[in-house]
């Protein structure tokens, strides 16, 4: 689907996967001017073809292209256009268990001027890959690099956006956090590098003395679905989530006077993933004694359960998508 000045979004059409034809002067190479989403599409034991709360997913692309001066779409025509798309490409809905069907819609400014102001012309376009299961054997925990030297977002930034500029500017912290032989980058804040934000493609959690707690969206988080699906499930369940500044002094000294009882990363490739180890400043924390824990391992067989249609639904946040 394209954009321009003149005709707004127009044009809805689907088209075999392949390359495209941009000018060497459109602006997405140069400026960046994109923004994106990530979702998945599962098959039921029964057949059924499910979406989870995609309508998040425009939400928030919506919030995205808002902050990159981007021109809004309209969320209900989008999801109706996935709908017929995740339709057409059914087959592709891997049917073995724990597979599903990756969704990435995305747009780019596509005016060939080397002007910097937004762009006049934009394409939005959804691709579709199957995906295996994010755990291959059991769900095994992560190990996390306390990044301290780099930040990922400061107030007022694109932090809370999904665009490009986010991802390619966190690839140095994930080359430090990989020499270090850890998984993923756990970013502080902007200002003072002393409070947690996230991790890099996940929400955070922390349950200490038995109750949870998850860092504030404060601009510079991004408003994970899963991180808001988690709340309200826990909510459901009676339990409170409180959603405050944590600094990651507290997160060591609960760890070391045995407070922490679980940390765990929230996100739609993995749904839930424990943390085990974390390194902070030259020294590595054993967390939960590198296992998962009690609430982690509840939450992930909840969701993945709501996802894939084996457990009821309460909330209505799995979208059946009949044909
Ligand atoms: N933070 C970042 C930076 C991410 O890329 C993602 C993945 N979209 C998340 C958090 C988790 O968001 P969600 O639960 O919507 O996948």
């Amino acid at each position: 689907m394209d954009y321009t000045s003149e005709e707004g979004w127009h044009q809805p059409r689907v088209v075999p996967y392949q390359s495209l034809t941009l000018e060497p002067a459109a602006m997405v190479f140069h400026y960046g001017q994109t923004v994106f989403e990530g979702l998945k599409a599962y098959r039921s034991s029964n057949g059924d073809i499910r979406l989870f709360r995609p309508e998040e997913n425009f939400k928030r692309l919506n919030q995205s292209c808002d902050r990159l001066s981007i021109p809004k779409v309209n969320e209900e025509a989008m999801l109706e256009y996935l709908k017929e798309f995740v339709k057409l490409d059914k087959d592709w809905i891997p049917k073995e268990k724990g597979m599903s069907l990756y969704i990435r819609p995305f747009i780019i400014s596509t005016e060939a001027t080397l002007d910097v102001s937004p762009s006049r012309a934009y394409t939005l376009m959804i691709i579709l890959s199957p995906v295996g299961s994010f755990y291959k054997g059991g769900i095994d925990p992560v190990s996390i690099f306390v990044e301290n030297e780099y930040t990922r977002a400061a107030p007022g930034g694109t932090g809370n956006a999904k665009t490009a500029g986010n991802y390619s500017g966190a690839y140095k912290a994930q080359e430090r956090a990989s020499s270090h032989k850890k998984d993923q980058v756990l970013w502080l804040d902007g200002v003072e590098k002393k409070y947690v934000e996230e991790v890099g493609s996940m929400n955070v959690f922390f349950k200490i003395n038995d109750e949870i707690h998850t860092p504030a969206l404060n601009g510079s988080i991004l408003e994970g679905i899963t991180r808001k699906s988690v709340i309200e499930l826990l909510e459901s369940e009676g339990m409170s989530v409180c959603e405050r500044s944590i600094s990651i002094d507290e997160v060591i000294a609960a760890n070391e006077n045995g407070s922490l009882q679980e940390m765990f990363g929230t996100g739609t490739a993995a749904v839930i993933s424990p943390v085990g180890r974390l390194e902070y400043k030259g020294r590595d924390y054993e967390i939960n004694n590198g296992k998962m824990g009690e609430t982690a391992s509840w939450l992930h067989e909840t969701l993945v359960g709501i996802q894939t249609g084996a457990l009821d639904d309460p909330f209505g946040w799995s979208i059946e998508v009949n044909g």
